[in-house]
């Protein structure tokens, strides 16, 4: 499973600048359900040579009264979630005595501290540093999250901290079956499905200890074929009514994308879609996966509230218009079927196997078709194509000037390669490179 980071500290030290600078691109997925403390951004960064997740304990700005206690609660949060810990000081604020009570919370848990100074651009490097070096912590580094400067060597910094690698018991994949996250926001149904499917077939759920934190694995098998759902809805603990507020787990949901193959997202039909919905698909996108939408609690809507729904699903999803959008009813079990078949079919297409010659030779095709638009008077070339990985498809292009290839033009290729390989269901990946 993907480790966790916390970037803790005073408000206005950083920690967001710092946070957008390691999780780049998306949004950040926010916990601002019932239940979770407000405000706490979620991402993964993967600059670094293993990916990991990166919690920014947050917004905590503008709030005056209780901010000890908030602070404090905070920071607890944190230590609880996270194997490391990066603690951000402000180099132009200098140390101050909430530094030190944050820094005194962090020890107890006995997890690993880096020291990240911050804001050191402009100042002179060794003095932003002496005035921390009294917290005896020896990973202490300059930093400049504004600048991106220094956000690297935090990155090399942490991996060496991150638990190892716990090998996970995977198996042979005939084994295991076509490994699948269900995710979505709280109440879009995910218990509901699971339960259906696991009713249905009857299935044994391997004993887990109840106190496990990571997702759980439940082996699946219907119509003759093999799954193991990867569930962060926490079906089996539900029960338990203490643990309900943990129900919705941002750090689960990043954790399940990155451990399966294809990612079904649950839309709750009668809720508008929201902001919360895409970004959780822009994090499938982001992870490679193949993609599922299902959309739930079809029954009992009527023919104008489908249509509304569909509009908005058709307009609101452009972005990714390759994936299987399948109307299901967890609680009345219809459209499962469908929407097990769409599994597979995103499965196949995501581990199909693509000969270089093929590649080629549809890469010249799509090139006749249509050029890249010429850059100060010279084309961008390209030459030939192999590929370059499977889950997601991967598809290496050679040719020369290719970092001047437009989105719009990469969009192109994608488009063309997705007919003509047939690739539904799954994020394509285009790679240019230049020379032989
Ligand atoms: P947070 O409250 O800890 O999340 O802090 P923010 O990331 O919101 O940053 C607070 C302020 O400090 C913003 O105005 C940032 O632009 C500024 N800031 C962040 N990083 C740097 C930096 O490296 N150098 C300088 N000079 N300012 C920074
Ligand atoms: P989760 O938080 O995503 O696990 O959502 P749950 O499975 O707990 O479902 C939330 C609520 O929606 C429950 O009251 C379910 O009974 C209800 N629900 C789930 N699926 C459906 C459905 O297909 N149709 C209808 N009408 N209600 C549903």
């Amino acid at each position: 499973m993907l480790p966790v980071i916390a970037l803790v500290g005073r408000p206005n030290v950083g920690k967001s600048t710092l946070f957008n600078a390691m999780t780049r691109s998306r949004d950040a997925l926010v916990a601002d359900m019932p239940g979770v403390t407000r405000d706490r951004h979620y991402g993964v960064c993967r600059t670094g040579e293993r990916p990991f997740v990166v919690v920014d304990t947050g917004g905590l700005s503008g709030v005056d009264e209780g901010l000890d206690a908030l602070t404090a609660q905070q920071v607890r949060l944190a230590i609880d979630e996270a194997q490391v810990l990066v603690f951000v000081v402000d180099a132009r604020d200098g140390l101050l005595p909430q530094d030190r009570s944050i820094l005194d919370e962090l020890r107890r848990s006995g997890k690993p501290i880096i020291v990240a100074v911050n804001k050191t651009d402009g100042l002179d490097l060794q003095d932003a540093l002496a005035e921390f070096t009294v917290f005896g912590i020896s990973r202490t580094l300059p930093l400049s999250a504004a600048h991106n400067r220094g956000t690297e060597e935090l990155i090399a910094a942490v991996l060496p901290l991150l638990p190892e690698d716990a090998h996970e018991e995977l198996g042979p994949e005939g084994d295991q079956g076509i490994r699948v996250a269900i995710v979505g926001r709280p109440n879009a149904g995910k218990s509901t499905l699971i339960n259906r499917l696991l009713g249905e077939d009857r299935l044994i759920v391997s004993d887990v200890a109840g106190t496990t934190r990571d997702p759980i694995r439940v082996p699946l098998e219907r119509d003759g074929k093999r799954y193991t759902l990867i569930d962060t809805a926490g079906v089996r603990r539900k029960a338990r009514v203490e643990e309900a507020v943990e129900k919705f787990s941002v750090i689960k949901t990043l954790q399940s994308m990155a451990a399966a193959q294809v990612v079904v997202v649950m839309i709750d039909a009668r809720e508008n879609l929201s902001d919360q919905d895409l970004t959780l698909i822009g994090h499938v996108l982001d992870e490679g996966r193949a993609l599922v939408i299902a959309i739930n609690k079809w029954d009992g809507m009527d023919t104008y509230q489908r249509e509304q729904c569909q509009r908005a699903l058709e307009r609101r999803l452009v972005f990714v218009d390759w994936a299987k959008q399948v109307f299901i009813s967890a609680l009345h079990g219809s459209g499962l079927r469908e929407l097990m078949r769409a599994i597979v079919r995103a499965h196949t297409a995501a581990t199909r196997e693509l000969g270089s010659s093929d590649l080629t030779r549809t890469l010249e095709r799509a090139y006749e078709g249509y050029q890249p638009p010429l850059v100060r008077g010279h084309a961008p070339k390209l030459r030939f194509a192999h590929p370059g990985g499977s889950n997601p498809p991967t598809i290496v292009i050679h040719g020369s000037r290719t970092k001047h290839i437009a989105p719009a033009y990469r969009r192109y290729l994608e488009n063309f390669f997705r007919q003509r390989y047939k690739l539904e269901g799954t994020p394509i990946r285009i790679d240019f490179r230049d020379g032989e």
